[in-house]
């Protein structure tokens, strides 16, 4: 057992400190006594190398969170795969190649438990990945998320740096993207279900056939997952982090309408597609590492929709269109 690191009195970087998981890992170090950096966009372009390499040599950050990324729903990946392949690839590549220079001590890389094979087992033990086809409608963001793992697991076995790897599961919380083109399912049903109600419509419409199952985790929950990992594990292999729990789309609108209190029907679209079948995480490693998810669905909806209704809704002037 290696020891624990301790992040009290070390510099650590979030790179992506404004996203959705940036800035809840930036929220759960506030009481670990160490200094938070952030680098502003306008300071830092993290797809360009020069840039990222002069960043890290002049601030010298002891842990590295790589929490930046171009993210997106299943529409937005389809419709954008260069983008996704390419600004995913170069964030990772800058980044970790200017730690290993800097000599960073620790860093966490996050994938995605979409990175995962199509047909994997289920729940997806670590040991699935890479073990059969992805799926094609974000194979795109998925090659760039693995080339990622790897790149931490090259520069442990030729450099001997200490970088990791977490594979959380679908993520949903304060800060997510609420545009109903390129968001997720939650942040799609809550804003879709808040305009049903507000505007008296009597039916929410939902993406494919409603029979799809996923896993959620509350983004507060993946940071304090993240802060755990970064502590105590240092190992090769990336780390699943998630509840080991799913449910079907349809449940999951169900509890949505719920959350927002929309009392009307709900509407499967079969022209939109339903991706994966199921996806839901092994987390006995996890598990096993010290580190369980404690706030429940409900609880994170009503939260997220919250946020939404504070910082979002404003913008729901505008119609919805066609999703
Ligand atoms: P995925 O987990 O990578 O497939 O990403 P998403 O969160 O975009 O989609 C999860 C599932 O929710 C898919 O089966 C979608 O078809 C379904 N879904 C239902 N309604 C919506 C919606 O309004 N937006 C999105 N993004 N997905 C939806």
């Amino acid at each position: 057992m290696t020891a624990e690191f301790a992040l009290r009195g070390k510099k650590v970087w979030i790179a992506g400190h404004r996203g959705m998981v940036g800035s809840a890992i930036v929220r759960r170090l506030a009481g670990e006594g160490c200094e938070v950096l952030t680098a502003a966009r306008d300071q830092l372009d993290l797809e360009r190398q020069q840039d990222v390499e002069e960043w890290l040599a002049t601030h010298r950050p002891d842990a590295v969170f790589v929490a930046a990324a171009k993210v997106g729903g299943i529409l937005a990946n389809d419709a954008h795969p260069a983008s996704f392949l390419y600004e995913n690839l170069m964030i990772e590549a800058n980044i970790i190649h200017a730690s290993y220079r800097a000599g960073v001590q620790k860093l966490l890389f996050l994938g995605s438990s979409c990175i995962y094979p199509k047909h994997a087992p289920q729940p997806m033990p670590e040991s699935a990945l890479l073990e059969g086809a992805l799926e094609p409608t974000n194979q795109w963001y998925a090659v760039a998320k693995i080339a990622g793992i790897k790149l931490c697991q090259a520069y442990r076995r030729q450099h001997g740096c200490n970088f990791i790897s977490a594979m959380p599961t679908n993520l949903y919380g304060p800060g997510d993207n609420f545009d109903l083109q390129t968001s997720h399912v939650i942040p799609a049903l809550l804003r879709k279900a808040h305009l049903a109600k507000t505007e008296g419509s009597d039916s929410l419409a939902v993406w494919g056939s409603g029979t799809p199952r996923r896993e959620f985790l509350y983004v507060e929950d993946l940071a304090d997952a993240c802060v755990h990992l970064i502590k105590v594990y240092s190992g090769e292999e990336h780390i699943n982090i998630g509840t080991g729990t799913d449910l079907t789309i349809h449940d999951l609108a169900l509890s949505v309408a719920r959350t927002v209190g929309f009392e009307g029907s709900i509407k499967f679209d079969p022209s939109k597609p339903d991706g994966t079948p199921r996806k839901l995480l092994d987390v006995r490693k996890l598990d096993s590492l010290g580190w369980r998810a404690t706030t429940p669905l409900d609880d994170g909806l009503a939260r997220t929709y919250a946020w939404y209704r504070e910082h979002a809704s404003k913008d729901d002037s505008e119609t919805t269109g066609a999703a």
